[in-house]
């Protein structure tokens, strides 16, 4: 089970956490491509690495954040605020 940190309440497990999808996703213009959008509806990162993601700590503090894991070895590189830029850190698209 992984052990997600909060960055309100630090670790728990998983289980008091909901998956939020994909993160910094950004909104097209409502006049956009029909492709464009499309792209956003439907298409999402799958990488071999570093993953960013939002979770909600939906059975605690109930605020979403983001998290940096690695998908392969499911590491949690980082966790941080919502309205955060993606951090850099070192290990990074290193795949
Ligand atoms: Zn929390």
């Amino acid at each position: 089970m992984l052990q997600i940190p909060c960055p309100y309440c630090g670790y728990r497990d998983e289980t008091e956490f909901a998956f939020g999808g994909e993160g910094h996703r950004i909104r097209p213009p409502f006049d956009c491509s029909d492709a464009k959008w499309a792209d956003y509806l439907f298409n999402r990162e799958n990488p071999i690495g570093t993953h960013h993601e939002r979770w909600i700590h939906s059975y605690g503090c109930g605020r979403w954040f983001n998290i940096a894991r690695d998908t392969v070895t499911h590491e949690i590189h980082a966790a941080y605020l919502i309205d955060e830029p993606k951090p850099n850190f070192k290990g990074e698209d290193d795949r």
